[in-house]
């Protein structure tokens, strides 16, 4: 059946794409080895480094976040190194399921999946390991599947601190121009990101950013590589070009992405997203249910997942409020499948947009039969009136 009006893509990333970008994207495909494309490249690569903070390297794949997490392993590592890897969560439980896969050693700290990474956790076992056998750590900035958030430049410091030498490893895959990122000066090593988040583009295209440390490094590490080989990039970026066919109609859209962030300011987008975020946990609370990060402090401006009661699904609750009100939420994934239900409030998105993604939850809420106390949305509207500039 038709569903008159506007979808809510409200899921924490392929977040909406707006027309401006959508525009950029419908330009017609140039030849990736001719003279017009040195600009897009070079724009593309150049811009990247404004939204990473970096002076050092930045790479672009044509593959999902994904492709870009195996990328950084094996430039930076070589086959059964020890790394260090936080369980935040499903998605920092996947890159240990793959750097497993790939043959190397992952040594995991587990958690409750409330939280972000402890960086006092990671320092003490640092300083275990006199003698370094372990040469990454890896910590997923915003995880996605939670809605926590890690301090990467206190996990910096507690690499500091214990004196070693292992590489930081960041995965900001829906972290990166939604929230504060800050290569250089936070010192990370590589940094894995995706189009299809902050980015406000499709997915498709990912991201390496990689510190001159970790550029040496992958001089003499030893996993096999050949698509992913960050050397092979670094001859044609420097003009602009890649070694193979690019994204080229997505390379236009993220020229035209960084732009618009850069337009509005990066401070102004993460303001914009940790309102958004408290505005989410007001209405949460109101309702009497309960937001899945309970560590105060680490609550993403990205997305909010919501815990149900006890007993309810909270699938079928997606399932009815997609039904009746054309919003789709995120779902619950492996160890919190069915149990929680994610909003995304990320990307091109501003108040009245977050207002009809709350009353859309609420009223599905009520359509769904889960208990809860109403004026969770009059809650949110009532912190962005406070709130407003
Ligand atoms: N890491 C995080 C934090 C993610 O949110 C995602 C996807 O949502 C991934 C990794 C995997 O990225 P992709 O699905 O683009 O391959």
């Amino acid at each position: 059946m038709r569903q008159p009006g506007q979808h809510f893509l409200q899921i924490p990333g392929p977040s909406a794409v707006p027309d401006r970008i959508l525009k950029a994207i419908g330009q017609q495909t140039i030849d990736h080895r001719g003279p017009d494309f040195a600009a897009v490249g070079k724009t593309a690569l150049d811009g990247m480094k404004s939204i990473f903070k970096t002076e050092q390297h930045v790479f672009i794949f044509p593959s999902s976040g994904t492709g870009a997490w195996e990328a950084a392993l094996v430039n930076a590592l070589s086959p059964g190194d020890k790394v260090l890897m936080y369980e935040t969560g499903h998605f920092a439980a996947m890159w240990q399921s793959m750097a497993k896969k790939i043959g190397l050693s992952p040594e995991v700290i587990t958690s409750d999946w409330r939280g972000g990474a402890d960086p006092d956790q990671i320092e003490a076992r640092l300083r275990q390991d006199t003698n370094h056998a372990i040469k990454a750590v890896c910590v997923v900035h915003n995880e996605t599947s939670t809605g926590s958030v890690s301090p990467i430049h206190e996990v910096r410091k507690a690499i500091d601190a214990a004196g070693h030498p292992a590489l930081l490893m960041v995965d900001s895959i829906s972290g990166l121009a939604s929230l504060d990122f800050q290569f250089d000066a936070w010192g990370v090593d590589v940094c894995i990101s995706g189009s299809q988040k902050g980015l406000m583009l499709p997915p498709g295209l990912s991201f390496n950013a990689v510190s001159d440390k970790a550029m040496e490094n992958a001089k003499s590490v030893t996993m096999p590589r050949s698509y992913w080989d960050w050397h092979d990039m670094v001859g044609p970026n420097a003009t602009g070009y890649f070694p193979y066919t690019p994204c080229t109609n997505l390379l236009y859209g993220l020229n035209e992405a960084i732009a618009m962030l850069h337009e509005e300011g990066l401070d102004q987008v993460f303001a914009r997203h940790a309102r958004h975020g408290a505005a989410t946990r007001a209405a949460v609370r109101a309702w009497g249910l309960d937001v899945l990060c309970a560590k105060q402090g680490d609550e993403s401006g990205v997305l909010t997942a919501v815990l149900l009661p006890e007993g309810q699904s909270a699938d079928q609750f997606r399932a009815t409020t997609l039904a009746h009100y054309n919003i789709s939420l995120g779902n619950g994934l492996s160890k919190v499948s069915d149990k929680v239900f994610r909003i995304g409030h990320l990307g091109d998105f501003n108040d009245l947009m977050l207002m009809a993604t709350l009353s859309g939850v609420e009223m599905g809420l009520a359509k769904a039969g889960v208990p809860h106390q109403s004026g969770g949305a009059q809650a949110a509207m009532e912190h962005l009136k406070q709130t407003a500039a």
